[in-house]
């Protein structure tokens, strides 16, 4: 497992816990209103490899933090593109730590498998738009059929679970946010966020404008008439 930073504690990524947070390199989407460039691409990443640590010292800070932390984030860049990702959530759990993983939702065959093995206690998942959109947002690598399989699979499998969307005025109008909450129809937990400027991996985004709270209300009451608890943060 590759870490390519930790944060080490948070009260916000982790609902209810207290957690530390493990960054992950790479990632197989280009979300160009993405804030964290130097953990996608592949030039930014070479810029801070030499930064980057193995397992055993992470497993060293944990063990000092039994009893202090709840759980364990692991985020990107994309989590699942790490091919130890599920023998590190299992050793994790073995430690007595809670597992929580973010993911873009694209390896569905990944979080199927870390189902099968257990070693999930939490799953938080990017809807970034609309099926008929997702190619055009992120990259050819953005199947749509594959983004739906990991959505049932999120919505089946009897773990806690929350999905969640960056909101840009300039790709989402409400009908994509109509379309998109309708992917997620029946799910328990939403949570969208606007967009804000600034380091972007696509710097056009730079001169985007994020939504007025009042009209980020006006779509999450879209999201809320297929989701139980949709929640703008
Ligand atoms: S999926 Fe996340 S980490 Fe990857 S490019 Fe998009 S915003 Fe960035």
């Amino acid at each position: 497992m590759i870490i390519s930073g930790i944060q080490k504690f948070t009260v916000l990524d982790y609902p209810d816990k207290t957690a530390c947070i493990i960054f992950t390199p790479g990632c197989n989407f280009r979300c160009g209103y993405c804030h964290n460039p130097e953990f996608v691409l592949p030039v930014e990443i070479k810029k801070i490899q030499h930064s980057f640590f193995d397992e055993e010292p992470f497993f060293k800070f944990l063990e000092e933090r039994k009893g202090k932390l709840d759980g364990v984030v692991i985020t990107g860049g994309e989590p699942t593109l790490q091919p130890d990702l599920i023998e590190f959530m299992g050793r994790i759990q073995e430690k007595g730590f809670l597992v929580k993983l973010d993911s873009n939702g694209a390896r569905p065959e990944i979080l199927e498998k870390a189902y099968e093995a257990g070693v999930l206690d939490y799953v938080a998942m990017d809807i970034k738009t609309d099926a008929e959109n997702y190619r055009q947002l992120v990259g050819d690598v953005g199947d749509p059929e594959q983004i739906k399989k990991s959505i049932a699979l999120i919505m089946s499998s009897g773990i806690p679970y929350e999905f969640r969307t960056t909101i840009v005025k300039e790709l989402h109008t409400p009908e994509i946010i109509e379309n998109m909450a309708g992917m997620i129809s029946g799910a328990t937990h939403w949570f969208g966020q606007t967009f804000r400027p600034g380091h972007t991996l696509d710097p056009k985004y730079a001169a985007y404008q994020p939504y007025a709270l009042s009209e980020m209300e006006g779509l999450r009451e879209i999201v809320a008439r297929h989701v139980d608890n949709a929640v703008i943060r």
